[in-house]
């Protein structure tokens, strides 16, 4: 069981290795968020030098945030937060897909973890990103379990990595660094295509987090990621 796990990894490691070198080399990536809005926020400099690498990235939003719009019932609600990741999406290059699960109800069960799994089957990646197990938002504690369950009935043919978002993480102890120095634009663009959650309140929070973690690695902004103890990664971020 283990020895099949590390020669998986190793075939990993060898795809990182002619990493950018051509369309056969290109990773699929796939990003897990609680809301719309979460994956762009926590990742959204790293996908945008995926895709400005030619690498594919789709973006699995857990709900489509129905909850989140403040004197506004669900269903425009969802609408208009649908449209918004989808155009943040675009700026990233990136692919919008809906989980299908319910604002603020996020369920993990048997039939959430199947249906999941065979999501994230179907995405053949190399590399998935998911919430950090300890956030505050059940959604986003719901969005972690069921990426590692994935992970683990993939046999860890994929490398597994949390990232952060403000207000919402505690307890965040990263690994790697990505530096998105070059593309805070891009990343600046994507958030802000959120529009209706307040991005002049969150973008500069998030934006303290990506500063401080380029102090700590040597870059003017950095995204963080920790890795999972089992799971190769470091060699397969842009
Ligand atoms: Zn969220």
């Amino acid at each position: 069981m283990r020895g099949s796990v590390v020669s998986r990894r190793t075939a990993l490691w060898g795809a990182a290795a002619v990493l950018g070198s051509g369309a056969e080399s290109r990773l699929r990536v796939v990003v897990v968020g609680g809301h719309p809005g979460d994956p762009e926020y926590g990742c959204g400099g790293t996908i945008a030098r995926y895709t400005g690498a030619g690498h594919v990235v789709t973006v699995a939003y857990l709900n489509r945030g129905e909850r989140g719009c403040a004197g506004q019932s669900e269903a425009p609600c969802g609408e208009l937060r649908t449209a918004e990741a989808g155009r943040a999406c675009a700026i990233l290059k990136a692919r919008a897909a809906f989980v299908g699960q319910k604002d603020g109800e996020a369920v993990v069960d048997d039939p959430h973890y199947r249906q999941f799994d065979e999501l994230i089957a179907a995405e053949r990646p190399d590399v998935v990103f998911t919430h950090w197990p300890m956030d505050r938002h059940r959604d986003h504690r719901a969005a972690a379990a069921l990426a590692q369950d994935a992970w683990v009935r993939a046999e860890g043919r994929f490398a597994l990595m949390y990232y952060e978002v403000a207000e919402d993480t505690v307890g965040f102890r990263p690994d790697d660094y990505v530096d998105i120095t070059g593309v805070e634009s891009a990343r600046r663009a994507a958030c802000y295509a959120h529009a209706s959650q307040r991005p002049d309140h969150y973008y500069p929070a998030q934006t303290a987090i990506t500063r401080w973690r380029g102090e700590q690695s040597g870059h003017a902004q950095a995204e963080a990621f920790a890795r999972h103890a089992r799971a190769v990664g470091a060699r397969l971020l842009p």
